[in-house]
């Protein structure tokens, strides 16, 4: 007989493993708070950025998650660019960190170091005044986190017969029963997705768990005018501070230590800079973080100035008017590692905590937790 198999949350994370399961044989019924999904996964960038997961497992995962995204998108005829990425640098430790990055990767990926021709010609956004080069990288996937987040449960729902539920809010789970107030659903598994807010439904767990909560701000400029595209997406030197992939580069330690000194309020602020363009022209912009348990509800104009200050080193488009202005919040461990999975009870898997990489590596995860916990 066909197994039920319950997922709380349609965040990226839930439907990566109600897809996983689905393709494991499960009758797979979704179950999501909120009339759509508005936490994490609809506020990011849209960047599948493999070029910032370490070289080994999480780089696997990354790039097989990038093909399941290729190949959703392609079925479910929704917009994608597999532009690659371009990370410019304008000081020589900066040039440092990624020529040996490139040179540390060479049997890994696909990354070389582009003079600043080649790497305007990619992108015509990038400012040409001070520029050294660029880590051009060829494995960087954009998708339009509003489109996808709407689309993929109807797109599921066709492919896989997965049962979406909006507007049922989980109030508790006892396996084999999952209480939505009065209304209860039964499963042989039940996976909780359900992000930043994990602790609602698992006080205990959260608590004992080395895992914290990280507010991000964004904006978003209104479309670029005449199809005007910037070619990849970008970023510059302090993101080489953010992605553990470039951990490994010994030259990083200097790098660090000079931007104490030459960006101490970035650092405050956990600010580097990224842009993504959408299939609409608008570009998505941020970012800025902030670690604990409560945030100030409020954004802050300074934070934003910061981020805006920063690209206007790196990036020029045609129009930088900004239409929107947002903040999201995910969940993140705190000792290193990638995701958090737990078993409070027998049947009952908790998958959380992908903290700024959870449209990088949810779908080559899901399918590892259904293949190691789920057989
Ligand atoms: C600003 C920002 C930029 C980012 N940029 C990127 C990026 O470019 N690339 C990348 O790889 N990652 C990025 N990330 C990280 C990525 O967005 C997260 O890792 C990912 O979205 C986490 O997904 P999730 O499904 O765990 O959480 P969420 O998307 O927050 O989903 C959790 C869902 O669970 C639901 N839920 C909670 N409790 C219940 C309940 N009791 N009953 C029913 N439903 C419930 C919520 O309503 C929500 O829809 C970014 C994150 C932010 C915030």
């Amino acid at each position: 007989m066909t197994k039920k198999a319950v997922v709380i949350g349609a965040g990226i994370v839930g439907l990566a493993m109600a897809r996983a399961l689905a393709i494991r044989g499960f009758r797979v019924t979704v179950l999501e708070r909120s009339g759509r999904a508005v936490g994490a996964s609809v506020r990011n960038f849209g960047m599948v950025w493999p070029i910032g997961q370490p070289t080994g497992k999480l780089l696997e995962r990354a790039m097989r998650t990038r093909s399941i995204w290729i190949s959703l998108c392609e079925q479910g005829k929704l917009w994608y660019d597999p532009c690659g990425s371009l990370l410019a640098v304008h000081e020589q430790d900066e040039l440092d960190v990624i020529h040996e990055f490139t040179e540390l990767n060479r049997a890994h990926r696909t990354c070389e170091v582009f003079d600043p021709e080649r790497a305007i010609s990619k992108c015509p956004a990038l400012c040409r005044d001070k520029l050294l080069g660029a880590l051009w990288s060829d494995s960087e996937v954009i998708v339009d986190p509003r489109q996808v987040l709407a689309a993929l449960p109807i797109v599921l729902k066709e492919l896989y017969d997965i049962q979406f539920y909006f507007g049922k809010c989980v109030s508790h789970v006892s396996h084999p029963r999952v209480f939505c107030g009065r209304e209860v659903f039964e499963a042989e598994v039940i996976v909780v997705c359900s992000g930043y807010d994990f602790e609602t439904l698992y006080p205990e767990a959260f608590a004992s768990q080395p895992i914290t909560r990280c507010k991000l701000q964004m904006l978003r400029t209104v479309p670029q005018p005449d199809s005007w595209r910037m070619g990849t997406a970008c970023s510059a030197g302090l993101t080489l501070t953010h992605y553990a992939a470039f951990r490994d580069c010994a030259s990083l330690a200097k790098l660090q230590e000079r931007y104490k000194v030459s960006h101490p309020e970035y650092l405050q602020y956990g600010i580097h800079v990224m842009a993504s363009q959408q299939g609409n022209g608008e570009i998505t912009l941020g970012d800025s973080h902030e670690y604990g348990l409560t945030f100030e509800p409020f954004d802050s104009d300074h934070i934003n100035q910061l981020i805006l200050n920063y690209l206007d080193l790196f990036l020029k488009f045609p129009t930088r008017r900004i239409a929107q202005t947002w903040h999201g919040i995910y969940a993140k461990m705190t000792n290193g590692a990638s995701e958090l999975i737990l078993e409070p009870e027998s049947g009952v898997l908790i998958v959380n905590g992908l903290g700024g990489a959870g449209m990088t590596l949810s779908f080559g995860l899901a399918e590892d937790v259904v293949e190691q916990y789920l057989k």
